[in-house]
């Protein structure tokens, strides 16, 4: 497959041209931040560091409509009500640009819970089948990255549908789907000079450093699981805000709405979080997670025990099949500085004499 070239001066123009045939979130600086914005004309696309919002947004907005519904009264009979419902229409077609490796291999990870458990959601399967990423290779990994600990890194190239990798004055792109050369096709060949940089820069990766073996993590965080001082103490600084779940591009927790409007309304499916206590307040006022130690448990929990459970690894895989990227976003954006990699040792370590 031929290889493309993508200048840094070419990047606003091809954006541009891209966002003719499909919607194209783009990431663009706000402030301290990078975050994902729908195309404009204005628009400068800003690929220097990793977006601070997730890619999930592409396939699992933060507030989307799932249906909008009409009541009827029947004039003749006024004991009957006719209800009439109108599924939105089908998602257009769009394309990230700008994700990272991390943000790419959400997408499986969302898969599982939205596609792979029986029931597949009729919404997100119709975003899925029409939704693209074209990633940029990590050339150094942040304080808070621990991509490599979870099965992927700074070039990994699941679920991406072009890879761009930064040579001297732009970016090599290298199509990985049928899509991804449908997308590289309208983009120059890469010269020989910008290919040889390439070879030289994957020659010598980013030395991502120490990976702890994670498979023993679900037997030991269930061993765990009742030490509530254990939990109190990890959770000790945590505010509840809910951060680290809406900035995760593998949460896929969610609350589902009804909006009226006299004899009209719409069904809105929104983004929550586990980690506020209203997320499992009972109508009778129980809640089974009363406290932030358990909440956070419950999080931590799901993402390398209840999940790699569910899902083995294959045979033989260095490390389990854990709902957890390593973006680091969780550690970065906390503002209390709740680190889920201490968490994931002291289960590893705490856990193995219970
Ligand atoms: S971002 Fe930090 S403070 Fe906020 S809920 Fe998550 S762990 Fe708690
Ligand atoms: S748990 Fe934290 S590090 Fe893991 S994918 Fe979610 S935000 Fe990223």
């Amino acid at each position: 497959m031929v290889a493309r070239f993508l200048a840094d001066e070419a990047v606003a123009a091809q954006a541009a041209a891209w966002a003719q045939d499909y919607r194209l979130l783009a990431p663009v600086r706000e402030g301290q931040a990078v975050v994902y914005r729908p195309w404009a004309p204005d628009m400068h696309p800003f690929l220097g560091r990793p977006p601070s919002s997730s890619a999930k947004q592409a396939l699992l907005p933060q507030t989307e409509d799932l249906l909008t519904y009409t009541y009827r009264k029947d004039h003749t009979d006024l004991t009957r009500t006719e209800v009439f419902l109108a599924e939105p229409l089908p998602p257009e077609p769009t394309l990230v640009l700008g994700c990272r490796p991390c943000d790419a291999r959400g997408r499986k990870l969302l898969d599982r819970v939205f596609l792979e458990r029986g029931v597949k959601d009729p919404l997100y399967a119709a975003k899925r089948a029409n939704t693209f990423f074209i990633t940029l290779a990590c050339e150094r990994m942040e304080n808070t990255c621990f991509c490599h600990w979870t099965g992927g890194g700074p070039t990994s190239e699941e679920g991406s549908d072009v890879m761009l990798f930064a040579v001297s004055g732009g970016f090599v792109a290298r199509a990985l789907t049928k899509t991804g050369e449908k997308l590289a096709a309208a983009l120059p060949e890469a010269t020989p000079s910008a290919l040889q940089e390439l070879e030289a820069k994957l020659a010598s990766p980013v030395e991502p450093g120490p990976v702890p073996d994670l498979r023993a993590a679900p037997e030991r965080f269930l061993a765990l699981f009742d030490d509530l001082d254990f939990w109190t103490d990890q959770s000790a600084r945590c505010l509840s805000c809910g951060v680290c779940t809406y900035l995760c591009p593998t949460c896929s927790c969610f609350n589902i709405t009804d909006e009226n409007f006299g004899l009209k309304g719409k069904r809105l499916r929104t983004w929550d979080t586990c980690m506020s206590a209203l997320y499992t307040l009972e109508g009778s006022g129980h809640n089974p997670r009363v406290s932030r130690a358990h909440r956070l448990r419950n999080r931590v929990g799901h993402k390398f025990c209840y999940h790699p459970r569910e899902f083995p690894a294959p045979d033989g895989a260095r490390q389990p099949e854990v709902s957890c990227t390593g973006c680091g976003r969780c550690i970065k954006s906390c503002p209390v500085a709740v680190d889920i990699r201490r968490i994931v040792l002291d289960i590893l370590e705490k856990g193995e004499n219970k």
